[in-house]
């Protein structure tokens, strides 16, 4: 039997978009699983070949739902209708066709692979109705509250990470055989950062194993009121008996870097822009203050980092919060200077509800996700029968 080269070797393209950080982190990840088994692309139609205000719509994403989260919210609920968000599909699709319908027909996939919602119905539109039908999949990548627009019932897969989205996916008319509860993509890097202890990982990142590490990020985008949140987290932990690394990552929200930067501090802070090794950080620290965006949430779990969640958009992360607190790896606390007491005592030397939660968090951890949605989708490409 004769290995495939990298010639022979399938050709998938992952469709994403840059809002937030949660879905290019998914096409990543399913990308490095994909390695060595397909030869991978990714097409962002929406950011970088849809007209405006489309393409404009990732980078309105982080201050839309930061400054105006009840506008934000008032969308997700009309769209939670998936009659509706295909009638506005297809009213926009003239306006919409002549800028993503070459880049997506260049593409020569054997599989397409979208972890974005408004990447599913208009491109299956676009190459079912060229005669292109190589099998199309859907990784979801809200875990709990999906919004319908995910779910078009002509995808050949879609991977879900609970049986709440499956249960969203099937009454938006999929079939249940297309349905699988995997669980969300991680990459690689969490993985191999479960080997590092925790002092290994403290080196790697510069900081002393000597005092706690309280980790603080907002997503890809910065998002939620990270300022104050800081603000109460550095006045009560100044108090501390071993004042923690107090570390903020505010993603691409460079505003908002500048101005952690200028603040003065009563103890050290490290205010750090958009990072490539959240895996390194996240193994580093001792419990970590999020909004509860799934892939935040899903990496944390991989790790069984604790977590304080300070707040959620509301509709598609409404139900992360309740799923990571009825398992009992986080608290919600959307009150910064309740938020900051609640940190200030897990973080008591030798507090047994910090470990507990480290225990629940990691029994929600789906490392090896990315791992199992890629063989799921491969297994949907037909193998040739041999001649
Ligand atoms: N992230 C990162 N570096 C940063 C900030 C965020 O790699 O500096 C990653 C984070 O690890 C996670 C993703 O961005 O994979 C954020 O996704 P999430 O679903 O939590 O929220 P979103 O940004 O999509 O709102």
């Amino acid at each position: 039997m004769s290995l495939p080269t990298a010639t022979t070797l399938p050709r998938v393209t992952i469709l994403t978009a840059n809002a937030g950080g949660g879905h290019r982190t998914a096409a990543q990840s399913l990308a490095e699983a994909l390695e060595g088994q397909a030869r991978v692309s990714f097409l962002n139609l929406m950011d970088e070949h849809a007209p405006f205000p489309i393409n404009a719509w990732s980078d309105m994403y982080g201050p839309w739902v930061t400054y105006a989260p009840h506008s934000y919210h008032l969308l997700y609920r009309l769209a939670h209708n998936r009659a509706r968000v295909i009638r506005v599909a297809r009213l926009l699709f003239p306006y919409v066709k002549a800028a993503i319908t070459p880049p997506l027909l260049q593409q020569e996939a054997d599989l397409f692979i979208s972890v974005h919602p408004l990447q599913t119905d208009v491109p299956l539109w676009i190459l079912r109705s060229a005669g292109r039908r190589a099998p199309f999949v859907t990784v979801v990548t809200d875990p709990v509250t999906p919004p319908p627009a995910w779910f078009c019932p002509d995808v050949d897969l879609c991977v879900v990470a609970t049986e709440q989205a499956r249960s969203v996916a099937l009454a938006s008319g999929l079939a249940p055989h297309k349905v699988q509860v995997i669980g969300l993509p991680i990459r690689r890097s969490f993985t191999e950062a479960l080997k590092l202890s925790r002092g290994e990982a403290r080196a790697r990142v510069g900081l002393t194993a000597d005092r706690p590490c309280l980790l603080v990020t907002g997503g890809g985008a910065g998002i939620g009121r990270l300022m104050v949140i800081a603000r109460a987290l550095a006045r009560r932990l100044a108090g501390h008996p071993v004042p923690p690394h107090l570390v903020i990552i505010a993603g691409r929200n460079r505003a908002l870097a500048r101005r952690l930067r200028a603040e003065r501090w009563p103890l050290p802070v490290q205010v750090l822009e958009f990072v490539n090794n959240m895996a390194e950080w996240m193994a580093a620290a001792d419990l970590l203050v999020s909004k509860a965006g799934p892939g935040t949430l899903a990496e944390a779990a991989c790790l069984g980092l604790p977590i304080l969640i300070s707040g959620f958009i509301p509709g598609q992360e409404t139900g992360n919060v309740e799923w990571f607190r009825q398992a009992g790896a986080a608290i919600y606390e959307p009150n910064p200077e309740r938020l900051a007491h609640l940190a200030d005592e897990l973080l008591r030397p030798g507090n047994p509800l910090l470990a507990q939660m480290a225990a629940r968090s990691c029994s929600l951890g789906r490392p090896h996700a990315a791992g199992e949605i890629a063989q799921a989708a491969l297994r949907l490409i037909a193998v040739p029968e041999p001649v």
